[in-house]
């Protein structure tokens, strides 16, 4: 059997016996794969330290159709992102996206999930410092997105009609999105005002507002979202990055 090449991300890896790992990686080719690593940990040198978590490169393996575990033969680290674990924030930003990726991707390529993800690891390892709560949220909305799940900001998902300038509505998780004042009158989620609107469209979308305010509600929120329409579980790594997140990421310029 030929071995198959793609590039690839390591999420994650545990000890498996006595030498070997057992790695799992997003991929470009063949999405979520759990590899085998035999014998890595016996391994000196360069070629064991390359394959820590959020590291990016070229992975071969032997993958076999129906199966849930596969065997690595090698992977040619281009990228360690080693940034990320010099900093707790930017370390849990990671964690969060890495886990929302293993909790809901499939063995089964999806080339912008892939993306979204890589996109998200390398600004969260380089972004200015009072980005960090910025980038950690985009990455955690773009990935959700690729999921297929992006709420709808503007207009209403009651109605349908555009929501006000000034207009103050209500997020709707249920409903997956943001209703007018006049549609939310029996609706609990938080309330959500124009600034805040355009914020989450910025985010959803990948970018980073500036001057984002309120990091820790737009972390409640994605937290909320992601527990209710992607993963039936919350996610470990989202608590951990509430609490390491700054109580208030007011970055004014
Ligand atoms: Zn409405």
């Amino acid at each position: 059997m030929a071995p198959v090449n793609t590039p690839a991300v390591l999420l994650r890896g545990h000890d498996y016996g006595d030498t070997s790992r057992i790695l799992r990686f997003y991929t470009e080719g063949h999405g979520l794969l759990s590899v085998m690593a035999k014998g890595v940990r016996g391994r000196a040198g360069k070629g064991a330290a390359t394959l820590a978590s959020f590291s990016s490169g070229e992975l071969t393996a032997f993958v076999r159709s129906h199966r849930d575990l596969h065997t690595m033969k090698d992977f040619a680290c281009e990228r360690m992102r080693e940034g990320l674990g010099r900093d707790v924030l930017r370390f849990a930003g990671a964690s969060a996206a890495a886990e929302l990726v293993l909790s809901h991707a499939e063995q089964e390529p999806h080339p912008v999930l892939f993306d979204a993800l890589e996109s998200a690891l390398d600004r969260l390892e380089r972004v200015d410092p009072a980005d960090i709560p910025a980038a950690a949220l985009a990455g955690l909305w773009t990935i959700t997105k690729a999921f297929g799940f992006a709420p709808q900001i503007d207009p209403c998902v009651g109605c349908g009609e555009t929501l006000t300038e000034s207009g103050v509505g209500r997020f709707d998780l249920a409903a997956g999105g943001v209703k007018c004042a006049a549609c939310s009158t029996d609706a609990i989620g938080p309330r959500i005002g124009p600034r805040a609107r355009a914020q989450l469209s910025a985010l959803i979308q990948g970018g980073l507002p500036p001057s984002l305010t309120h990091a820790h509600q737009h972390l409640g929120l994605v937290s909320d979202f992601v527990a209710y329409h992607v993963v039936s579980k919350p996610l470990k790594s989202l608590r951990f990055l509430g609490g390491v997140m700054p109580e208030d990421a007011d970055a004014a310029p």
